[in-house]
């Protein structure tokens, strides 16, 4: 059998663009892959997993680049990187959009924007919808349309396969239905290389957005208004809350509605009438206006972080509202933040076992964060992060696959909770030799592996 090359855009440590190419968002664990292939087009993903599977060559799978604990990079082996396919095509009388997997949600967002559609997805603008979309993905409109998953109508994705070594096959409802369920929440680099992902649209035209921000002093009543109003409010609204330093001393909460101002306002009621916020605002936009609103601010640049996250699945009690105050008042430094979006809304109306995304029952979805800007700052906020989620696992559930976290233990369920299983069939079935692997990737069943 002829051997396999590998094609496309080939970077290696001798090029002058070596460094930006291996790059992740996030500095911190950096790796030092010893070539990346950048693919134009589904044959050179094919050629890739070849070339890695002839020459036993380790290798990671990498679109948008965001994964927190970076497993779309890998030292000495490959990384076959889709991000220069990112090509959209919009079909207005079917109401879908085919994207290739190296969009980011940027150029995804302003391209069916110009069509008066979106799909419901992550707020920040360089993640990659692949990655986003094969751990769930949430965002600002969660809550009326649902995950980014449960609008993914197919993938075309290419496989390990036992005698061409790599073979492209599509999944959707009725063609290889069991990957098809995997991944939608499944997380990604588990099963295959997703080159196309196609959505179900949603029109779109004007939003209200609101924003309002306490002070310190009204941390404990500001949130426990908010946790326990945010996932059970009208279904066309999802906000989200960011609790920051003393240091900082602010509390935030920020949403987007598809309806009036006037609507909102009403909404809004148990918010306003709680505590004294520092200002408020609501108005309406455009969408596409929103969409910046959500970004953010500060470009998203790669710095050292550590991230983690859990689900609440009924409100947190005082006694953990203060748990992270007290946190908040001894961050190692003011970026620090703990951040929660509400849930509920359409994406509790599927059952746990429809899709591999496991945490349906969820009312919050929350994310532990810190960056800083010296190495030797490390330790100490892995210390900070870690801590925090130890502190507050008593009132959560799991995490969310998409904000992994290497020091988690039992991860197969932090993640999959009793989906688990059933995605270890999958896997099984797809990939039996365990070709995609990575630190906290889905082992296939059988002992010999
Ligand atoms: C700043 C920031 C903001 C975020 N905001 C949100 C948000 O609003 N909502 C939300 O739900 N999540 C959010 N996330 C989390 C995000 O969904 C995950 O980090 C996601 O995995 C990123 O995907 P990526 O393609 O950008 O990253 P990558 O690092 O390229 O990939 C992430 C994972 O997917 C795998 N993968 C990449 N490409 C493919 C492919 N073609 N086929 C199969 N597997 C592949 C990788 O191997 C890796 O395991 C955010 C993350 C960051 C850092």
């Amino acid at each position: 059998m002829k051997k396999a090359k590998l094609t496309g855009r080939i970077v290696t440590p001798e090029d002058s663009d070596y460094e930006q190419a291996r790059t992740n968002n996030n500095l911190n664990n950096p790796k030092y892959p010893s070539v990346i292939v950048f693919c134009q087009k589904t044959k050179d993903v094919v050629n890739a997993l070849k070339w890695a599977r002839e020459n036993n060559e380790p290798f990671r799978i990498r679109s948008g680049r965001h994964s927190y604990e970076n497993f779309s990079l890998v030292n000495k082996g490959l990384v076959i990187d889709v991000s220069d396919m990112n090509d959209i095509s919009v079909n207005l009388s079917e109401m879908t959009a085919r994207i290739d997997a190296g969009a980011n949600m940027g150029n995804v967002y302003r391209t069916l924007w110009e069509h008066g559609v979106t799909i419901p997805a992550g707020t920040e603008s360089s993640v990659g919808v692949v990655g986003l979309t094969l751990g769930g993905g949430i965002g600002m409109l969660s809550r009326p349309f649902g995950l980014t998953c449960d609008n993914l109508i197919e993938i075309e994705t290419v496989v390990a396969s036992e005698h061409e070594g790599a073979q492209v096959i599509r999944a959707n409802k009725q063609q290889h239905h069991d990957l098809f369920w995997a991944s939608r929440g499944g997380g990604g680099g588990n099963f295959g290389i997703v080159t196309s992902l196609t959505f179900k649209l949603h029109a779109i035209n004007e939003v209200s957005l609101f924003s309002i921000t306490w002070g310190w002093d009204d941390f404990e009543v500001a949130f426990d208004a908010w946790q326990k109003w945010a996932p059970y409010t009208d279904k066309r609204l999802t906000s989200q809350i960011e609790l920051k330093t003393k240091e900082v001393g602010e509390i935030v909460a920020q949403g987007e509605f598809i309806g009036t101002a006037a609507e909102l306002k009403k909404l809004l009621r148990p918010l306003r009438k709680t505590g004294l916020p520092t200002s408020i605002w609501i108005k309406e936009v455009p969408y596409s206006k929103a969409i910046e609103f959500f970004d953010l601010p500060s470009g998203n640049q790669p710095a050292y972080r550590k991230r983690s996250g859990s689900f609440l699945e009924r409100p947190f009690p005082y006694k953990a509202i203060q748990r992270m105050k007290e946190f908040l008042a001894h961050a190692p430094n003011s970026n620090t933040t703990i951040w929660q979006q509400s849930l509920r809304g359409a994406v509790g109306e599927i059952a746990p076992q429809h899709t591999a995304y496991y945490y349906r029952n969820a009312i919050i979805a929350q994310e532990y964060n810190t960056s800083w800007k010296k190495p030797k700052e490390e330790e100490q906020n892995i210390k900070w992060v870690e801590n925090l989620r130890q502190a507050l696992s008593p009132y959560t559930s799991g995490d969310y696959v998409n904000f992994p976290d290497r020091y988690i233990k039992d991860w197969h369920t932090a993640y999959y909770g009793r989906n688990f299983r059933r995605l270890r069939e999958v896997k099984t079935k797809y990939d039996p030799y365990n070709v995609f692997q990575f630190q906290q990737s889905i082992p296939p069943i059988r002992k010999w592996l």
